[in-house]
């Protein structure tokens, strides 16, 4: 890293979003209702995608770096009602929405999913294929963690369709493992990753968090030696969020232990040269892909598009997410189901529904919205282009945003050259700043706008 870029991710290393939606999650409000979701449900037309996503929040033990919604617990028992829970909602769901849809991408996310025991994976899947059509070809992805997962967890994963995985591997530093509490070897990744490849999953990710207690460049060093190794398709690296007024288990982290703004620069540094120099590229913010990935391919054609799950080839879906805290989104509509186990369960044993809180976008929010996601995804943004499309005098509409973005042309992050905005390689590290130009919510005075982790 020059001393430039090191002086500038230090200068932008301030409080903002990750948009994985816009507006960001602070500003669903509990005015939406299960009468607005199920109105948005019924709205989308059958030849628009589905995107289903199901939260199993059950871990087995809490790492202390965890920002998820998520329950640690030994009972397994609590994982019945839960399903059955998922069922009712799954049901009442699909009644509101065209039967004709199709389902172009599946997720397990959590906590969890492979808490769940091999039959109930198989259980849980019949539920969701009883419910909806599946496309033969779609993108069906389950997060997984390698601590107590059998070959048998992954073989039920396989045989129930799934052909992308994801681990959380995040640092295999043994003394980085215990002050975090997440305990996984070298010899148990390398043999869930193998067992992987025989079954035939076409798609691997791994997860890697920087700016972990006790990391230092040269232990990281090691993981990310050890990790192009292994030869992940896809990799995201998290920046560590150290938010314990949300989370407040984080206090079990003892901040004395958190490295430093410079040395958390170096980590990102050495993740940067490591998996550059082992060939993969950086799609944007922490995900990185081999060049020969969808990923890299949707960015170089113009189709990629950020939600909730980070980056994706798949824009023109609405998301339909199951189970407490869960995210569902249709094109002008966020949706967040109740947080809590207890009361996700009760709403929906009521009604079939858990609304908690919601947002309907305006057209604005959506012009803006397009703004950072183009920007973030193609790196770039073409003001006639998009003027057109949206029927608006690009350099009046955003004239405030051009104004912000003028002190990050002067820094070299972006180029602002005949009426095309380009991101820099330099500004590659730094797309939250950039998006957060075209963010109109972050102009009300800051004691209204909710707290969001650094950028760098
Ligand atoms: S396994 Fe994942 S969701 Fe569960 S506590 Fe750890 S980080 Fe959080």
């Amino acid at each position: 890293m020059t001393s430039t870029t090191a002086a500038l991710l230090q200068k932008y290393s301030i409080p903002g979003p990750r948009y994985t939606s816009y507006p960001t999650a602070p500003y669903f409000h509990t005015q939406f209702a299960e009468a607005d979701w199920t109105e948005a449900l019924g709205a989308a037309s059958a030849d628009r995608g589905i995107s289903l996503y199901v939260h199993i929040p059950f871990c087995d033990s809490l790492c202390y770096y965890c920002g998820c919604n998520m329950v640690a617990t030994r009972d397994y028992r609590k994982t019945q009602p839960y399903l059955a829970t998922l069922d009712q909602e799954m049901a009442r769901t699909a009644q509101r929405v065209d039967s004709r849809r199709v389902v172009r991408q599946l997720h397990w996310g959590g906590g969890t999913p492979t808490y769940l025991n091999p039959d109930d994976i198989r259980r849980l899947m019949a539920m969701m294929r009883s419910h909806f059509t599946l496309a033969a070809d779609a993108e069906i992805s389950c997060e997984v963690d390698p601590r107590e997962l059998t070959r048998a967890h992954l073989a039920a994963l396989r045989e129930c369709g799934f052909n992308r995985l994801s681990f959380g591997v995040q640092d295999m530093d043994p003394d980085v493992q215990q002050a975090v509490n997440r305990i996984q070897s070298e010899a148990l990744i390398r043999q869930v990753l193998d067992w992987s490849r025989e079954l035939g999953f076409s798609s691997i990710n791994l997860d890697l968090i920087v700016g972990l207690p006790r990391q230092t460049v040269e232990r990281f060093s090691r993981t990310l030696e050890r990790i192009v190794e292994w030869a992940p398709d896809r990799l995201a690296v998290f920046g560590y969020a150290h938010v314990p007024w949300m989370k407040k288990h984080q206090n079990l982290i003892k901040e004395s232990e958190l490295p430093d703004p410079a040395a958390r620069l170096g980590l990102q540094q050495a993740v940067n040269a490591s998996l550059g120099a082992a060939g993969y590229v950086n799609i944007g913010l922490d995900h990185f892909a081999r060049p020969e990935d969808e990923l890299v391919r949707a960015q170089q054609n113009k189709t990629l598009w950020r939600n909730f799950q980070g980056y994706t080839t798949h824009k023109d879906c609405d998301i339909l997410a199951f189970g407490a805290s869960s995210i569902s989104q249709t094109a002008d509509v966020y949706m967040q189901n109740e947080k809590s186990l207890k009361s996700y369960q009760e709403r929906v044993a009521a009604t079939g529904f858990a609304v908690e809180r919601g947002l309907k976008l305006t057209r604005d929010d959506r012009i803006q919205r397009e703004a950072i996601t183009r920007v973030m995804c193609d790196l770039e943004l073409d003001f006639a282009t998009f003027g057109s499309e949206w029927g608006i005098a690009f350099s009046d509409y955003f004239a405030d945003a051009l104004t912000d973005l003028r002190p990050l042309a002067d820094d070299g992050l972006v180029e602002i050259d005949r009426g095309k905005i380009s991101v820099t390689p330099t500004g590659r590290l730094f797309l939250r700043n950039i998006g957060m130009c075209f963010d109109r919510y972050l102009r009300q005075a800051p004691g209204e706008q909710p707290r969001y982790s650094r950028t760098a």
